[in-house]
């Protein structure tokens, strides 16, 4: 087959080409055949920073729980973030419940279907605001996310490091000039399912890409060298204590801020080990500083490695006894002394998952 990068004449062949592939060879995923652009919405939401497979197993559970946003708007925060736990940037959980509440009381519960009214809503960036905007509202705006970007980057041969801060620029300005105008949605999602399917990270299947003929990089053969990346930091490495602490049949869990990291999750208390001191003090001194609790360590329960995206974590869990002391809060906003039966009701970041069924045994 004759190779031809895309131009302004061939670009009509190279949609087609792309959304027949698209429509035969996509995958069945639960929020595809939505209308409804609440629904869009959420899982656009849950597909940013989540793996498919994984935003699978929250979607239906999402939307059952709040079908609509007027039922997102009236739930208390807990409930979403407990929907939500385990799939972490608990942010995008917080944003969304906020925005539900704006779109319910000033914009007459309707999701705005119009991009720059929806892009002001807590949470909406530009990737959102394009997919929402074009798979529920058919406007004309190109999503670019990582596969989009990879997809674009062997397609054209484009040489802009795809984490510099001048990428989103220039990859956008790329997808746009390349957008199907009369079926946008579909489009962006084609070129997204491409990248996913296709167009993987390593060795990509391009005996079976629909739009071969186009890509710069299939000819020269040097997909291998696209896309092009600024070498990543070392990702650091934090050593924390954490302690189970034990009162009267109850144990202490406390409640994170709202903003930042993990925000409005529960956990136990504890943090950083300071050089110079063993795991074991620094879960005493910790839960002095944190709570003001005296506590006494009865023993190590386990060790629990944890990455998140731009650190890891390796957790040391000790199981604790209150001594003495009475509870005042330093960092964490609340507080509760539970039993371990009523541990489901309180959303906890994954890593302590790892641990608390070893304390339910
Ligand atoms: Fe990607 Fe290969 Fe298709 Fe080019 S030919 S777009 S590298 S799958």
């Amino acid at each position: 087959m004759k190779q031809k990068p895309i131009t302004n004449q061939n670009l009509k062949s190279f949609q087609n080409k792309l959304l027949i592939w698209y429509k035969e060879s996509h995958r069945k995923l639960p929020w595809r055949n939505a209308e409804n652009s609440y629904h869009i919405w959420v899982s656009e939401v849950m597909l940013q920073q989540t793996q498919v497979e994984t935003v699978r197993q929250y979607y239906d559970k999402f939307i059952q729980k709040f079908p609509t946003v007027t039922v997102l708007a009236k739930a208390d925060l807990q409930e979403v973030l407990k929907i939500w736990e385990g799939m972490g940037y608990y942010s995008r959980a917080r944003n969304l419940h906020r925005a539900a509440k704006i779109v319910v009381e000033k914009m007459g519960g309707e999701v705005p279907a119009d991009f720059y009214q929806f892009r002001k809503l807590p949470g909406v960036g530009s990737y959102i605001a394009a997919a929402v905007q074009s798979i529920a509202f058919h406007q004309p705006y190109a999503v670019v996310d990582g596969n989009v970007k990879r997809v674009l980057a062997r397609l054209l041969a484009i040489n802009t490091p795809v984490n510099d801060a001048k990428s989103s620029r220039v990859f956008q300005d790329k997808a746009s000039k390349m957008l199907d105008l009369t079926n946008p949605g579909m489009f962006n999602q084609a070129l997204m399912e491409l990248g996913a399917l296709v167009c993987k990270p390593q060795n990509p299947f391009c005996q079976r890409c629909p739009v071969t003929q186009f890509c710069k990089t299939f000819k020269t053969t040097s997909t291998d060298k696209f896309p092009v990346r600024h070498r990543r930091r070392p990702i650091p490495q934090y050593h924390i204590a954490v302690g189970v602490v034990y009162k009267n049949g109850k144990t202490l869990i406390t409640k994170r801020k709202e903003k930042g990291l993990l925000g409005g999750l529960w956990e136990f208390p504890g943090g950083k080990i300071k050089n110079g001191e063993t795991a074991q003090q620094a879960c005493i001194r910790e839960i002095k500083e944190e709570v003001n609790l005296e506590v006494e360590v009865l023993s190590h329960l386990t060790q629990v490695k944890h990455a998140y995206t731009h650190f890891k974590i390796v957790m040391e869990v000790f199981r604790c006894r209150y001594v003495s002391g009475r509870i005042k809060l330093n960092g964490a906003v609340d507080y509760r002394w539970i039993k371990f039966t009523e541990i489901e009701k309180y959303p906890f970041p994954k890593a302590n998952h790892k641990f608390i069924p070893l304390l339910q045994k």
